[in-house]
């Protein structure tokens, strides 16, 4: 008789699954070092065709997966084809070592390199791996480990999922995905999000799940029950089967159960995803972060390729609100333009509205920029600042917005001082948003890229609802619209409190829309009320969430007693 046991990582996006675990095979062995027995000119022929040959099959991949697998699958390619990692192979070839040690040896520096930069780029690591073992299996002429393919549906473990590999997977069979390695913004985390894969990243002890073994995967806690009981996989049905009826919920405006409106919008970071979020039933855009456009730029965009993009933006949205980030570079989002002396903490660094300000030009081209493209088009054009901490920034911002041409300027709340001094904040700015990633970051003090404080990274926590609810009550007072626009907002649950905390409209990305829109529907605003008290009241988000989750319980299954 085995037992239940629980292992815990962090969710991606709030799906559900059960399913029998199938492993990813372990990677190619270590090529060996012995002299190589050719001549060097003839290594170096079958590193340079192996590699252009890995490049040609993972641009394959990306033309097939298309959307943000595609870019993610270029970048790989590109990675194959850089010049100085071939000089590197080809040196170690001319110390007599074989193509595959030298390929081998050259992303190892590689890849550490990129470790030793950390965030955002040390999460990159892993899709060098993939490329290596590509490139070396194409010399061993043997097949590059993929993910398996088996005759039932499954959830996958593996150690961490190549772009290449999750780009492709087969959604009718992949019931959800369990990694050990990868942060939640690895490109496993994005696709998988992207995807509306279910997803734990990040999992203590995944990799010691055996193939067979039948999990539970809830994403919106992160936790994986190895080995349920029968009663706890058959609620698991039922959960699903629950979920299946209420995406059934008509695609249209998002609204409580008594009419009360609450607007649901998108979280858009690319220009190619904009029909998708409108099929999607997106009201218009609560967040475009416009610092995803430049990550790969090593100067500032000029007013042109911006105007070009923000019209492109608006455009898909006549007559709807679309709300423009400023760059939010910094941390984990590096855009070397805008951050150029390197920080102990960049997460508590010049980030945000702070690195704007010392680059104060780059500011103005953006907001002029978005002004043009605003001017041209009939989308309502709101802007706001990333990680503002003060009242003197709010109104920093907020009258050179309105200087260059921009009516409706506001701020996000993601800093414990801004919610706490709201009712200042908002009596200057036209509205605020609330990006409870780093409110929650900065409340719980727990870096939101690491693994190791992923538990402290919960919005339920009481702590960041009670920040919340004082930008809410602000906004109330004052009559200025409060958005959420953090992943909480795509926690169906947690969206019907944060309503009840006093946001007046929610963005996500696309994918969590009709979850979204389902659950708001079930409740009203008394109800959304109450569930707000009740995780006020609770001591620990864990607390919160059982509370709200009881309550809607008890609320949901009411009328159906009484009839
Ligand atoms: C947030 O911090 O909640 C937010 C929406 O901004 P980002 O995730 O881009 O930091
Ligand atoms: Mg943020």
């Amino acid at each position: 008789m085995t037992s239940t046991t629980t292992l815990q990582g962090v969710g991606i996006g709030r799906g559900l699954a059960v399913g029998p675990v199938v492993r990813m095979p372990d990677p190619l062995p270590e090529p060996s070092d012995v002299a190589s027995t050719i001549t060097a000119d003839a290594e170096k022929v079958r590193a340079a065709g192996a590699l252009a040959a890995t490049a040609a099959d993972i641009r394959l991949r990306g033309e097939k997966a298309g959307g943000a697998a595609k870019d993610v699958l270029e970048a790989q390619a590109f990675m194959a084809e850089d010049p100085t990692l071939k000089d590197d192979v080809n040196a170690r070839i001319d110390t007599g070592k074989t193509a595959e040690r030298s390929v081998f040896e050259a992303f190892v520096q590689f890849r550490d390199l990129l470790i030793s930069m950390g965030g955002y780029m040390g999460e990159r690591a892993t899709d060098l791996d993939d490329v290596s073992q590509r490139a070396v299996a194409h010399l061993q002429g043997v097949m590059a480990p993929g993910v398996p393919n088996p005759d039932h549906p499954f959830v996958l473990v593996a150690r961490d999922l190549a772009p290449a590999d999750t780009a492709l997977l087969d959604l009718d069979k992949v019931l959800a995905l369990i990694t050990s390695d990868g942060g939640p913004t690895s490109h496993t985390a994005i696709l998988a999000r992207e995807k509306s894969i279910v997803a734990v990243v990040g999992t203590l002890g995944a990799l010691s799940l055996g193939d067979g073994e039948t999990v539970i995967v809830d994403a919106s806690t992160g936790v994986v029950t190895v080995n349920p009981t029968d009663a706890e996989a058959s609620a698991t049905l039922a959960t699903l089967a629950a979920r299946a009826s209420a995406s059934d919920v008509p695609v249209g405006p998002g609204r409580l159960a008594d009419g009360t409106a609450i607007p649901l919008l998108a979280n858009l970071g690319a220009i190619d995803k904009l029909q998708d979020a409108v099929d999607k039933g997106a009201e218009g855009v609560g967040l475009f972060r416009t610092e995803f456009l430049f990550l790969d730029s090593n100067h500032a965009p000029t007013i042109e390729d911006q105007q070009a993009k923000y019209t492109a933006l608006f455009a898909a949205f006549p007559g709807k609100k679309v709300v423009v980030r400023a760059l939010d570079a910094g941390a984990d989002k590096p855009l070397s333009f805008l951050n150029d002396e390197p920080e102990e903490n960049p997460a508590l660094g010049l980030r945000g509205l702070r690195a704007l300000r010392a680059h104060e030009s780059i500011l103005r081209d953006q907001l002029t920029a978005i002004a043009n493209a605003a001017a041209a088009t009939r989308a309502e054009a709101w802007v706001m600042a990333p990680m503002v901490s003060t009242v003197e920034e709010t109104r920093y911002f907020v009258s050179l917005a309105k200087e260059l041409g921009l009516a409706t300027a506001g701020v996000m709340v993601e800093v414990p001082a801004s919610a706490l001094l709201a009712d200042r904040i908002l009596a200057d700015a036209d509205f605020a948003s609330i990006g409870t990633n780093d409110l929650t970051q900065y409340t719980l003090a727990a870096d939101r890229l690491l693994g190791s404080v992923a538990s402290f990274q919960d919005p339920w926590h009481p702590a960041v609802l009670r920040l919340v609810g004082e930008v809410g009550r602000a906004g109330a007072a004052l009559g200025k619209p409060v958005g959420i626009c953090g992943e909480a907002a795509a926690d169906p649950m947690l969206a019907v409190v944060l309503v009840g905390l006093g946001a007046t409209s929610l963005s996500m990305s696309p994918a969590a829309l009709a979850d979204v829109r389902a659950e708001l529907s079930r409740f009203t605003k008394k109800q959304a009320l109450e569930f707000a008290e009740l995780a006020l009241s609770a001591n620990s988000a864990v607390e919160a969430r059982a509370a709200v989750f009881a309550a809607a319980t008890l609320s949901t299954t009411k009328p159906t007693e009484s009839e």
